[in-house]
């Protein structure tokens, strides 16, 4: 097989569909290639199955990136609230979870349909489980910058005026995720930061780690902090060590070696209210005070990890053990040994340096037609929503200008 269109994009996931179909249904002729034998199949895993697709409070401080303005421009030109029209046009019912976190009320499929259907509208052909073997760039004879590329693939050759690499990150391997992407840019010259697991799971390996185990299952509402980055949401301990969205968004800011302060009353000021309750309930245990603000079985394990005795009345803590005990409860020091990695990472930090790009277009500035869009960007979102929007709002940025061109 031997095809050529106007714009091929590598990559059918959120941001290579999104582009696709925008550029598409702008009269341009779109081929979609991914070697996958499904497309998104990360949005159909997303958000437990139900796609967190935006947030409403997107903002330019919830991305990570070397240049913390590079997103700025695209997240401006395509909005939450554009790509919240797009899905009420297609009668997709969501709802609002948290903090301004967007999920559909039945599938994520909703969404990959929705795209899917909005690629079938721009007349895009897509090729899945199409191997790309390799990715050339001829000029063309008075073109000045502007050239044709070619894809030789498993299914043949395929050229194009435009390519656009919306390959994603390295996360979960056994998803089609490969650093395809990353190695593409730096074939063309460009700079590329490492990945990094990110929004990740930590693993626990010192003396923390039984008690992990022990209250694997168990969750409660913390407030993390790391790097002057704090998070207050929950954390869930899990059999390797520590989860849910609090340790998940801190593992973005967090650098191997580096020690974790877990506030575990974050309402509370704990050696205060010891000294309040000396008074008001002296005979009452310590364990069932704190069983009162975690869970009994939270509070009994951690006051044995922490060698309080059993029995301890209120009554019988000193002035320094409240101290003590309000400093390891409001300010409990952790060390994790790594994270699970890219095996259960949502994202990766890292990825093609911005500088390389051009904010409003996304077109790289040292090869003319060949653009990158989504998480292959050294653009990182927090967790809620804001991977996705990313993904719509690069894609937007090139499209655009692939219809200009
Ligand atoms: P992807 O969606 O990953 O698409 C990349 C595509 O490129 C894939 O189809 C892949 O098969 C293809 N590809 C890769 N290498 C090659 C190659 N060599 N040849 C051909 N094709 C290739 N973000 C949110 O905002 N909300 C959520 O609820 C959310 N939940 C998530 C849950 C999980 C489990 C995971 C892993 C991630 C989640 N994310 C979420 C992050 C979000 O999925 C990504 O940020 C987003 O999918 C990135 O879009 P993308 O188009 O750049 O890459």
């Amino acid at each position: 097989m031997q095809s050529h269109s106007q714009v091929l994009v590598i990559g059918a996931g959120a941001a290579g569909l999104m582009c696709a179909a925008m550029a598409g249904q702008q009269g341009l002729s779109v081929r979609v290639v991914d070697h996958a034998n499904k497309a998104g199949k990360k949005i159909l895993m997303s958000g437990g199955g139900r796609c967190n697709f935006t947030n409403y409070y997107i903002e330019p401080n919830r991305y990570l990136s070397r240049n913390p303005h590079f997103c700025k421009s695209a997240l401006s030109r395509y909005t939450q609230w554009d790509f919240i029209g797009l899905v009420d046009r297609y009668g997709v019912a969501w709802h609002e979870k948290k903090d301004g976190q967007l999920f559909c009320d039945n599938k994520a499929s909703d969404i990959l349909n929705m795209l899917l259907d909005e690629c079938t509208a721009g007349s895009v052909d897509i090729s899945l489980e199409t191997a790309i073997e390799s990715v050339s760039f001829i000029h063309k004879e008075n073109g000045g910058d502007r050239g044709v590329f070619i894809l030789e693939t498993s299914k043949g050759r395929f050229s194009a005026d435009s390519l656009v690499i919306a390959t994603g990150g390295p996360s979960i391997p056994t998803l089609g995720a490969t650093g395809f992407g990353y190695q593409l840019a730096r074939q063309f010259g460009l700079n590329v930061f490492d990945p990094v697991a990110a929004l990740v799971p930590f693993t626990i390996t010192d003396h923390l780690s039984g008690l992990c185990k022990t209250l694997s299952g168990n969750s409660c509402r913390v407030r993390v902090t790391c790097d002057k980055q704090s998070f207050l949401d929950d954390m869930l301990f899990t059999h390797r060590g520590m989860s849910g969205p609090a340790m998940l968004q801190i593992s973005s800011y967090w650098q191997p070696g580096q020690t974790l302060t877990i506030d575990l009353l974050p309402e509370l000021d704990v050696a205060e209210e010891l000294r309040r309750l000396q008074h008001q309930s002296p005979k009452q245990l310590l364990r069932t005070w704190l069983g009162q603000q975690l869970t009994q079985k939270f509070a009994e394990c951690w006051l044995t990890q922490m060698e309080w005795p059993a029995d301890i009345t209120l009554a019988a803590l000193n002035g320094e053990q409240m101290d003590r005990l309000g400093a390891q409860l409001n300010q409990w020091q952790v060390k994790p040994s790594g994270t699970e990695g890219y095996r259960t990472a949502e994202v990766a930090l890292g990825g093609v340096d911005t500088d390389e790009l051009s904010s409003r277009t996304m077109e790289a500035k040292k090869q003319p037609g060949l653009y990158f869009i989504g998480e292959v960007i050294d653009v990182t979102g927090h967790l809620g929503g804001f991977n996705f929007q990313w993904a719509w709002s690069s894609a937007y940025a090139a499209s655009g200008h692939l219809a200009e061109v």
